[in-house]
């Protein structure tokens, strides 16, 4: 396998990285079977920057017999939780040892500011990584009182080798999400991320090495989603699979779990979420969290607030703020000093946001810079219920700003969608903030902010935003099947 190297010489960060670009297999970087590569595009200038290994379905197939040979040795049932702990934490000391080239790769490859990748991205998944060893060794079970005659208990046992499927918008991060939970619990992993930003999972394998994780734990294969992923979530060894992406993808993951071995299947999808502006809101703090909910990481969150809905009070005040705090929002080079927002991710994700743009009513969208795949923030108003930029996930810069009456009027509008990631809710009525708060049908709902996570909190969807919940202790159960054990202590049949 060939060599990523990169050196920044920039306003935010100067610096050097050089990487084997090769499957993480077995603890070792080997080729894909066919010897292809996949081109990393840098999102800022659209120029290819070096190649990665192209997994293909044969590699799942070798990556899955070093996932089970690990799980039956090394780890498993065969590796203490306090163990597990360890390797976790020593992991995400050398993340934090290298936070600063971490987030730069992220940067480049993604286009997210440096600012944003180190301050958010990567130092997040370092707590997340730190929470979950806090959990390795406090995996157990229940007694449950039966009969005096008898012991009855369960264990909370790992599921095995599970695959796991990650999308680009935050490679590390979603990463973390998903290794976190699944080492604490004792599963060993294949993991694919995004073809469009694979260079920090890849950064991350020699560090999962150094950190003395048994080889064969962890195991990364970079490849496209219609062949590595779909070999990922319709392979008959792989006994779970948890998917990070959009709901078209999400429904072909469950199809394929179901048309082969019934894995079980953990999805964390798309979404459009409301963010409501109630008259009785303090109004300099709802534009700059409005702001934040839906331009946040250049509009590509999947809990982006992009339906603002304001009510008629406030309405021309709130938005002349608005349009004020996103005009004053610096597009430019993810590297460059005061810059706020980057390119968008890939030509396939600016043409796709472009044409949403195109497609609203309003117009005012103009192209920054001439190379690479920048978007300015944008955002509609005039907009009726069953247009396209209202009811569909953009996942760009874009947001739509919607006059509503009353509390009632605005829960049956928040709540026409087909999905429910998130929500949040702005006023200084506590009692219509928590009841408002409680009728929107969302998994996370946000009184007086927008887009706050945290490593010990669940996240996740209602309706076809997912299935299941990541971080927190919630994301544990993703991770074990429960076994009861039943003793007899002298029960006669
Ligand atoms: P995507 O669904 O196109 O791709 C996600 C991953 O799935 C990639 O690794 C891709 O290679 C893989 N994939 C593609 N086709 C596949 C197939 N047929 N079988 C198996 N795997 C396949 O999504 P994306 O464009 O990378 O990410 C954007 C989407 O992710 C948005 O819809 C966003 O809302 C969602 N998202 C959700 C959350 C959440 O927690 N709910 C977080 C981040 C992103």
């Amino acid at each position: 396998p060939s060599t990523f190297s990169y050196e920044w010489d920039t306003p935010a960060y100067k610096g050097k990285t050089s990487f084997n670009t090769g499957l993480f297999i077995n603890g070792q970087f080997v080729d894909g079977s066919n010897k292809t590569t996949i081109d990393v595009v840098n999102p800022t200038t659209g120029k290819v920057v070096g190649q990665i290994a192209e997994a293909v379905e044969k590699d799942v197939d070798i990556a899955v017999d070093a996932a089970q040979k690990a799980f039956d040795s090394a780890w498993g049932l065969n590796a203490s939780g306090a163990k597990r702990s360890e390797l976790l934490w020593k992991l995400a000391q050398l993340m934090e040892a290298n936070l600063d080239e971490l987030a730069a790769i992220e940067s480049l490859d993604n286009g997210k500011t440096f600012g944003w990748a180190k301050g958010t991205d990567v130092s997040f998944a370092i707590q997340t990584i730190k929470y979950f060893a806090g959990w390795a060794d406090k995996i157990q079970g229940q007694t449950i009182e039966t009969d005096e005659r008898k012991l009855t208990y369960t264990r909370h046992e790992p599921i095995g080798v599970v695959g796991q499927i990650i999308p680009w918008n935050f490679p590390l991060l979603m990463l973390s999400w998903k290794i976190g939970p699944a080492l604490a619990t004792g599963n060993t992993i294949v993991l694919k991320p995004s073809e469009f930003t694979p260079l920090t999972a890849i950064r991350l394998c020699d560090l999962i090495n150094q950190a003395g994780f048994p080889p064969g734990v962890v195991n990364i294969i970079t490849g496209y989603g219609h062949t590595v992923g779909a070999a990922i979530s319709g392979h008959s060894r792989i006994d779970k699979v948890a998917f990070t992406g959009s709901t078209l993808v999400g429904r072909k993951i469950m199809e394929a779990a179901a048309k082969t071995n019934l894995k079980n299947v953990t999805l964390e999808l798309g979404g459009k979420s409301p963010n409501i502006i109630f008259n009785d809101a303090d109004m300099e703090k709802a534009v700059s969290w409005t702001t934040h909910g839906i331009f946040w990481n250049h509009g590509q969150a999947c809990c982006a607030g992009s339906r603002i809905y304001v009510q008629s009070g406030i309405y021309d005040e709130f938005l002349k703020k608005f349009t004020e705090k996103a005009k004053a929002i610096k597009v430019g080079d993810p590297f460059g000093t005061g810059i706020d927002q980057g390119p968008q991710v890939s030509q396939i994700q600016y043409d796709r946001i472009m044409g949403y743009i195109e497609s609203g009513k309003a117009d005012g969208a103009t192209r920054v810079g001439t190379d690479g795949y920048f978007i300015e923030p944008t955002i509609f108003t005039d907009v009726k219920p069953d247009m396209k930029i209202v009811r569909e996930e953009i996942f760009g810069p874009v947001g739509v700003v919607i006059k509503f009456e009353d509390e009632e009027d605005v829960i049956r509008q928040a709540n026409d969608t087909t999905y429910g990631l998130a929500a949040a809710v702005f006023s200084q009525d506590i009692n219509r903030a928590l009841r408002t708060a409680h009728r929107l049908q969302a998994g996370t709902a946000w009184v007086n902010c927008a887009n706050q996570l945290h490593a010990n909190v669940p996240f996740g969807g209602f309706k076809q935003s997912g299935i299941g919940r990541e971080l927190g202790e919630y994301a544990l159960h993703n991770y074990t099947n429960v076994k009861a054990v039943h003793v007899n202590l002298g029960h006669e049949l």
